[in-house]
């Protein structure tokens, strides 16, 4: 065959960086503080709940396309409770497999081909590869080292008339920024003025040590110009159960589904039972998630910084970004493939999350969603680098 088989659009694809370290890091043993997932699982009883949903026949056959009942009310229940937002769970919610696939069937379903979508880069991976699915345009704003924040006046400049969504990310994987209300707010007057619907991944929300998290679409205007996306996986860490969803106008929710219907159909019959349950959790459980993740910050950072890295400090989610460049003259990339053999220890380069070349070279991001005598090990095995 002379074609090959992989469609230009994807042609620059290959297997994602999370996939290649996660199997380098069983290959060599080592401390995995690469691919973001937790080492313990979340509530035993919300595990219980998938078991006995099973046992009992609940979900083991397709669930209704936009979720089950139970799960909707769950979620709308949710945003009432921590952000005020009435939420109609019949037409308003949307049950996805993952945030991933939410984010797939969101860009498909608002993207022409030749619509060009604005992304605050370092960006999580499947964002580019989605935006080429949809056909479209991918234009990068650079969160730029140390405080990585938004540059609203680099966001006007890149709004054209081409322009359909901004796919925003708050709190931001890999850069762990909390975007501030009134970053969010100009971002929001200019999707408003400049008639653009914005696609909030939210996934990292009770994951804030510094600031709050706050949903753009509670921003004037923004109700019905925002699709609303989270996961079960990080909440509740259970990432393996897919459990993500949408929330929006009954208009937005109907485009996304449109598109998940034939991705998927349904996904995850009894985990939404388990899902609907944990969303129940009272406000302790919910306050606990910053409160356990920031003590393992606190810890990886400030032990990343005697080891001798550059360390900035993340506002959220349970990455930490470094800057190698005390160990000598070596991008990320390098770096990352050398470390599991060198010491033990897997990292994520963060320069596969960037269109410009220049702006994460030498970054590299830890996950520090593991217990802490793991943490305290991978610190241990770090400090056998030599700074160059
Ligand atoms: N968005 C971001 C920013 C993420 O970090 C992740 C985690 N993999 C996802 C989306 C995907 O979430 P899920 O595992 O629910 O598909
Ligand atoms: N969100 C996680 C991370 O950024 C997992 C990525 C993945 O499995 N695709 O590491």
């Amino acid at each position: 065959m002379d074609r090959p088989l992989l469609n230009r659009r994807l042609a620059s694809l290959g297997t994602t960086i999370f996939a290649e370290m996660s199997e380098l890091a069983v290959a060599t043993k080592s401390v995995n503080l690469g691919q973001g997932f937790p080492d313990a699982d979340g509530p035993a009883e919300i595990a219980e709940a998938a078991a006995n949903a099973i046992r009992s026949g609940r979900g083991n056959q397709y669930p209704p396309g936009a979720g089950i009942p139970e799960l909707r009310r769950a979620i709308a229940d949710h945003q009432r409770r921590f952000y005020g937002l009435e939420i109609d769970p019949g037409s308003e919610v949307l049950v996805t497999a993952g945030a991933t696939e939410a984010i797939a069937a969101a860009l498909l379903a608002l993207v022409e081909p030749g619509d060009e979508v604005i992304a605050f880069e370092p960006y999580y991976d499947s964002y580019a590869a989605c935006i080429a699915m949809a056909g479209g345009i991918r234009v990068p704003i650079t969160l730029r080292a140390p405080a990585f924040r938004p540059d609203i006046d680099e966001l006007r400049a890149a709004i054209t008339d081409r322009t359909r969504v901004i796919l925003l990310n708050s709190p931001h994987n890999p850069t762990g920024s909390v975007f501030t209300g009134a970053e969010l707010a100009a971002i929001a007057d200019l999707a408003c003025s400049r008639d653009l619907v914005v696609i909030s991944d939210e996934v990292y929300e009770h994951m804030v040590f510094t600031g709050e998290h706050v949903p753009i679409c509670t921003f004037p205007g923004m109700r019905d110009r925002t699709a609303t996306i989270s996961s079960a996986a990080k909440t509740f860490s259970y990432t393996g159960w897919k459990i993500g969803w949408v929330t929006g106008s009954p208009e937005m929710v109907t485009a996304v589904r449109t598109v998940k219907q034939f991705l998927t159909f349904v996904s995850g019959g009894p985990f939404q039972y388990a899902i609907a349950q944990a969303l129940t959790l009272p406000d302790d459980y919910y306050r606990s998630i910053a409160a356990d993740l920031v003590v393992k910050r606190d810890l990886m950072c400030d032990g990343l910084a005697a080891v001798g890295f550059d360390v900035f400090r993340p506002d959220g989610t349970y990455f930490i970004t470094t800057d190698i460049r005390p160990f000598g003259d070596v991008t990320g990339l390098d770096f990352c493939r050398r470390l599991p053999g060198a010491v033990g220890v897997v990292a994520i380069p963060m320069q596969v999350f960037y269109d410009d070349p220049e702006a994460g070279q030498f970054q590299v991001r830890f996950a520090f969603c593991k217990r802490k005598e793991v943490l305290t090990e991978a610190l241990a095995r770090l400090a056998g680098l030599q700074p160059g």
